[in-house]
């Protein structure tokens, strides 16, 4: 089955012609499937052949609320939708000042094997199609009537783990006859994956990178991360400040704060080091518990910011949202699972 919603308007304009479509063609069916039509026959302006011809030759994916919680305290949503064979992902509706976002996953499961996270757990099923990360802008959109306005790609997955449809899936959403949503306002989170960080240096486009560090020694970070066995903090962060410097684009470090792990002065201290020159902003977060691991959220949020603060480096804590209806992307999906 042909997947039209993963191509460009250029793709589908081309796929069209071989059916002796005309050019303009590519746009129009390009727009209906960005406004999130869950057939063909609503393509009023196409030919109803086509229409017909298109509903037996190509797959259009329209996911399924499988669930829907709503936050009784912010108002945030998450959905776990059901795609077309059978597999669930989530994504998360939060709402801001500046704006509505989504966070959407990236992949069914994960492989990067992060001790801490719900989605690592069970192991990559499989990679979203580029029409399968966008549906879940488009349909977020669509069921709950609010505009979306940014995007944060920290769902379920390692975005760099599924680098092509990524790529495809951020040039399809920025795109002026679809959701254009800018790259400024789309951020892709990373647990570090430096080939392919270096790769996306090479593009420079204006999203905002965030890396998922969570500790600033190789000790600590290959026991919370495997993917950095082997690899080490030193040759993650050069990569960084290379991505910096050749994009002008700051980056963003994502760090849990975990109980008795990594939430030492000690090492706040190695982390300023590790940020001095180059401009980066740490985010901490309020470790989500997750049923089956013993880590515990640490109790020491403000001492961590304000000793990095005192060594120059721009902290956020960032709020939590969600906190009522299994948030933390990758437990709904857990529990589902769990249940069935
Ligand atoms: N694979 C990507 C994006 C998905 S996770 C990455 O690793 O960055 C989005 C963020 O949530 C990451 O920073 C991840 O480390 C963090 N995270 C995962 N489980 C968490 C938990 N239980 N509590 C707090 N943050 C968590």
């Amino acid at each position: 089955m042909i997947d039209l919603k993963s191509m460009a308007p250029e793709e589908l304009t081309a796929y069209l012609k071989e059916l002796n479509q005309p050019a303009f063609r590519g746009l129009q069916a390009f727009r209906w499937l960005h406004q999130g039509v869950e057939s063909f026959e609503e393509m009023s302006n196409l030919p109803k052949a086509l229409r017909e011809q298109l509903s037996q030759t190509c797959r259009l994916t329209v996911p399924v609320v499988e669930r829907k919680q709503t936050s009784q305290i912010d108002g945030t949503i998450k959905y776990l939708w059901r795609l077309w064979d059978g597999n669930c992902i989530e994504t998360v509706l939060m709402r801001y000042k500046h704006g509505n976002t989504v966070c959407v996953s990236s992949q069914v499961g994960c492989n990067m094997g992060c001790v801490f996270c719900a989605s690592a757990l069970g192991g990559k099923i499989r990679n979203l199609t580029p029409a399968e990360i966008l549906d879940q802008v488009i349909f977020t959109q669509k069921d709950s009537g609010e505009k979306i306005s940014n995007i944060v790609m920290m769902g379920i997955g390692e975005p760099l783990d599924n680098f092509e449809n990524v790529l495809q899936f951020l040039a399809l959403v920025n795109h002026p006859d679809g959701m254009n949503i800018g790259m400024r306002h789309i951020s892709l989170s990373t647990c570090g994956l430096i080939k392919k960080i270096d790769k996306l240096a090479t593009l420079g486009l204006q999203l905002t990178l965030s890396v998922s560090l969570h500790a600033p020694d190789d000790e600590t970070r290959s026991q919370l991360m495997p993917v950095n066995r082997g690899v080490g903090v030193g040759p993650l962060m050069e990569a960084c400040r290379h991505y910096f410097e050749v994009t002008g684009r700051r980056i963003s470090y994502e760090y849990a704060m975990i109980d008795g792990v990594n939430d030492t002065d000690a090492q706040a201290d190695r982390l300023a080091e590790l940020l001095y020159g180059q401009g980066g902003h740490v985010n901490l977060i309020t470790l989500n518990n997750v049923a089956e691991s013993p880590l515990k959220p640490s109790r020491r949020i403000r001492q961590f910011q304000q000793r990095l603060e005192s060594r120059g480096v721009t902290v956020t804590v960032r709020r939590k949202l969600g906190s009522d209806i299994d948030a933390s992307c990758g437990q709904l999906r857990r529990k589902h699972i769990q249940q069935q």
